[in-house]
């Protein structure tokens, strides 16, 4: 057996001509990586100590991927017509284990199942899981997280998960969502990563779990970092035409939207 052939299952995807229509994605795509690409020596993506090392590209993924926004509250669909009563409770897995740390990794974001859908969604904080065939022998990829967002912003407006017809084993089905969920929250793709250390590595064979079902510890410090990284970049953004007088107060973290809602 070629061990080549089995190769990365899983991926992101923040761009594509979609059926979506009003997505200003496509037309910031260029932005968005050269920001991330960017943002990697501006804010510190080592979250561990020395008890329990989170360093990227060995236990932790970096971050840098767009994010819902902090204190939302993700209304998760599935495509009723590609799942079958069985599969769904593997799909619900990793969303539980995400909305469980909701408080941990600081983004306050909760991930609310709210049940079938006849059509992906495009409302605000929605997300679609869905199928849709996305393999080939160039990318092989099994999934793939498709966000759309404001322009000029790295906010999550609506995203869809995408699973390929062929993933069909119900453990690599949850390995697989709890992957994309954390593209989600800003984690990047980690395939060197050891085994285990975050659930952003890869499937390393189509069909064949990795027994990922939810983030880990790395991938909890991970996200707290992404979403700390959020707070920094609304406070460095250009000051008001008025700015504000200094009432000697020290500002409460989180007590103000940390972005803008429409
Ligand atoms: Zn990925």
């Amino acid at each position: 057996m070629r061990k080549r052939f089995n190769q990365q299952v899983t991926e992101t995807r923040v761009c594509e001509s979609s059926h979506f229509r009003g997505s200003h994605l496509c037309r910031t795509i260029g932005f968005v990586v050269f920001i991330s690409m960017l943002s990697f020596p501006a804010f510190p993506q080592n979250a561990g100590s020395s008890a329990s090392p989170c360093n990227v590209g060995e236990r932790a993924a970096a971050f840098g991927f767009w994010t819902w926004a902090s204190e939302s509250r993700v209304k998760v669909y599935l495509l009723a017509k590609d799942f079958s009563s069985e599969e769904i409770p593997y799909l619900l897995t990793p969303l539980r284990n995400w909305d469980a740390v909701w408080k941990s990794t600081g983004s306050q974001v909760r991930l609310d199942y709210k049940g079938t859908t006849a059509a992906p969604l495009d409302c605000q904080n929605c997300l679609t899981i869905m199928r849709r065939p996305i393999f080939n022998e160039q990318t092989r990829h099994g999934s793939e997280f498709e966000a759309h967002g404001e322009q000029g912003t790295q906010i999550v407006s609506y995203a869809v998960i995408l699973i390929d017809p062929r993933l069909t084993n119900p453990k690599a089905l949850t390995n697989a969502v709890a992957h994309e969920l954390g593209h989600g929250f800003g984690l990047l793709d980690c395939y060197l990563c050891k085994d285990g250390s975050t659930v952003m590595n890869k499937l390393k064979k189509m069909n064949t779990s990795n027994d990922m079902e939810g983030p880990t510890p790395c991938d909890i410090a991970q996200v707290r970092g992404a979403y700390k990284a959020l707070r920094i970049r609304v406070a460095q953004a250009p000051p008001a035409r008025n700015p504000p007088v200094d009432q000697g107060e020290e500002p409460v973290e989180d007590d103000t939207p940390l972005v803008p809602r429409q």
